[in-house]
């Protein structure tokens, strides 16, 4: 016989307010952070509660200041030479002293390298559950006050929301590009709380010898600019004109699935579901058709510029201007247009500069 199972009341009332990890490197935030800051700034609204920031590193304390711009009420700031690179044991250590101390109800991080090894390390100890990678994040207000994760599941066919019950913190990382940064605000106030470090660098096992940059990686999450393309490109040699327009803009490539699939350009270069979510200033879709698995992942864009031979193909629904025909004519000629403008500009400046000397 089919027992009724009665859900255990638990009183999180100790719990109060949403903190965001600040995520940095050499003094530079991550642009997640401060895109979470913005949602988070939503959650803490609709639960009528706080907004938290934590700050860690060596001389950031310029990111305390940013953060309340960004939406904090109050900034908790953790500054020590062992911190100045990111380590799992000596940063997992201050933030779970903040958590402990502060008992916010939701805890979130950026869904980076960095951000999902912070993260694990934190949820294992506490211990609590972490939903990772989301792509949608909603609060229930009072009474239960629950975080609602969203986040593809079952191979990306449908969105699953994770909730925890049981333990507090609620934790996630989110995906970069998803979410919304407010308006840088210079006039807010906010509070600022130093931290000590407890570690020294002798209790800490890992030691960081050297910092090599992947050269060679793109980086679609924080590019101002995509130049994106599909299976309308016909095979890899043509990402190479979608590489010389990107190259005269300052963009990055982009591409579709179908184009990853077709093995003729890389899958860190795949927007969409399953690829990256992005939320450049500008972005080309070149033939691509605009199918929902990957207009999820773009839409975002301030300015979305569709070349396609079928006019009625989707992603002239999500573009801002579109442009009606072969790919093959037209990206060679905005390439060599925006080469003129370009020189014409180094020229103009050029003048300007004997004209003032
Ligand atoms: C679970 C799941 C997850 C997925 N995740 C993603 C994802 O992350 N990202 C993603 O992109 N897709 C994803 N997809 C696949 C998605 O459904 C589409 O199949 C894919 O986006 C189609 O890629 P496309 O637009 O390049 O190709 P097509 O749909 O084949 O479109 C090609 C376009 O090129 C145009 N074209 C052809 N020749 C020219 C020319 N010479 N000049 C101009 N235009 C031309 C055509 O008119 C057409 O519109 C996913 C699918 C599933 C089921």
């Amino acid at each position: 016989m089919a027992e009724a199972v009665q859900e255990q009341a638990y009183d999180w009332s100790e719990y109060r307010g949403v903190l965001i990890y600040v995520e940095q490197r050499e003094g530079l935030a991550k642009p997640v952070s401060w895109q979470l800051l913005g949602q988070g700034r939503r959650l803490a609204d609709k639960l009528d509660t706080q907004l938290f920031a934590a700050v860690i590193g060596a001389q950031v304390e310029h990111l305390a200041q940013d953060a309340v711009a960004y939406g904090a009420d109050r900034v908790y700031i953790c500054e020590a030479e062992e911190l100045r690179d990111y380590r799992t044991r000596p940063y997992s250590r201050v933030m779970m002293q903040l958590i402990e101390e502060v008992k916010p109800e939701i805890v979130l991080f950026g869904a980076t390298a960095t951000g999902r090894d912070l993260a694990g390390a934190i949820a294992t100890h506490l211990p609590t559950g972490l939903t990772a990678d989301t792509t949608e994040l909603d609060v229930e207000p009072d009474p239960s006050r629950l975080l609602l994760a969203s986040r593809p599941a079952f191979s990306e066919k449908m969105m699953a929301t994770i909730l925890c019950k049981q333990y507090r913190p609620q934790m996630a990382t989110a995906r970069a590009g998803v979410f919304e940064a407010l308006p840088r605000d210079n006039q807010r106030s906010g509070e600022v709380i130093r931290l000590d470090n407890r570690m020294q660098e002798e209790d800490i096992a890992a030691k960081v010898l050297d910092f090599v940059e992947d050269q060679a990686s793109v980086n679609l999450e924080e590019a101002e600019i995509i130049v994106a393309g599909g299976r309308g490109l016909g095979g890899p040699e043509a990402f190479r004109l979608l590489g010389e327009l990107a190259a005269a803009m300052g963009g990055e490539v982009g591409a579709s699935r179908a184009a990853v699939d077709a093995g003729w350009i890389g899958h860190e270069h795949q927007v969409g579901q399953t690829g990256y979510t992005v939320r450049p200033k500008l972005y080309f879709a070149i033939g691509i058709s605009g199918a929902v698995q990957h207009t999820v992942g773009m839409s975002n864009a301030d300015c979305v510029v569709a070349i396609n031979k079928d006019k009625d193909a989707p992603i002239f629904q999500v573009a801002h201007y579109g442009i009606v025909g072969d790919l093959f004519q037209i990206v060679p000629a905005l390439t060599e247009e925006m080469k003129r403008r370009k020189a014409a500009g180094m020229q103009a400046m050029h003048e300007e500069g004997e004209v003032g000397a």
